[in-house]
């Protein structure tokens, strides 16, 4: 196996001018350098800033994961505070949330998770390169009771379900 080409700076300028090695990629010694390759794409096409949530780190409570192998990212928009009152900040983040999502459902992803709400109240993403064979999709969402659960596929109804959550300000 190649090993990988060392993610620096002068790396991501070339490969991925809109990232920097500074985020929340975890171990960027053992990140495929495809994972900001493909975040980079994306970015391209959503034309705004992403956050990078987390990338290479351990799961130890999840043992398929893709995050140790440095196949997988979470990320979401990047809404920047700056004279937004907190509303107005989860209402923008939805918005670009919202968006971001039609952007990702447009490029082939072998593993694609949606989270409309994260555990900071935030909906985020989680993108995987896993080489398995049949792309995996799941949606996280809260229930009325506020609590996590997944399903198979990406689940529109349960996304709006969400969404409508946040609306209301039901925190995670
Ligand atoms: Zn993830």
């Amino acid at each position: 196996m190649t090993p990988h080409p060392r993610l620096d700076a002068a790396w991501f300028a070339e490969h991925a001018p809109n990232f920097s090695p500074d985020e929340n990629w975890g171990d960027l010694s053992r990140l495929s350098p495809f994972v900001p390759i493909t975040l980079q794409r994306i970015r391209q096409f959503y034309n705004a800033p992403i956050k990078v949530l987390d990338g290479c780190t351990p799961r130890p409570e999840r043992p398929n994961s893709q995050h140790p192998l440095g196949l997988a990212v979470d990320f979401c928009p990047h809404i920047k505070p700056a004279g937004l009152t907190a509303d107005e900040m989860q209402q923008r983040h939805l918005r670009e949330w919202l968006r971001l999502f039609q952007i990702c459902q447009s490029i082939w992803l072998s593993g694609f998770g949606v989270y409309p709400l994260g555990s900071h109240g935030y909906g985020y993403f989680h993108l995987d390169l896993r080489g398995d064979g049949a792309p995996a999709r799941w949606t996280a969402y809260r229930n009325d009771c506020g609590e996590l659960e997944y399903t198979s596929g990406i689940d529109d109804l349960a996304v709006q379900l969400s969404v409508i959550n946040v609306a209301r300000g039901l925190k995670a």
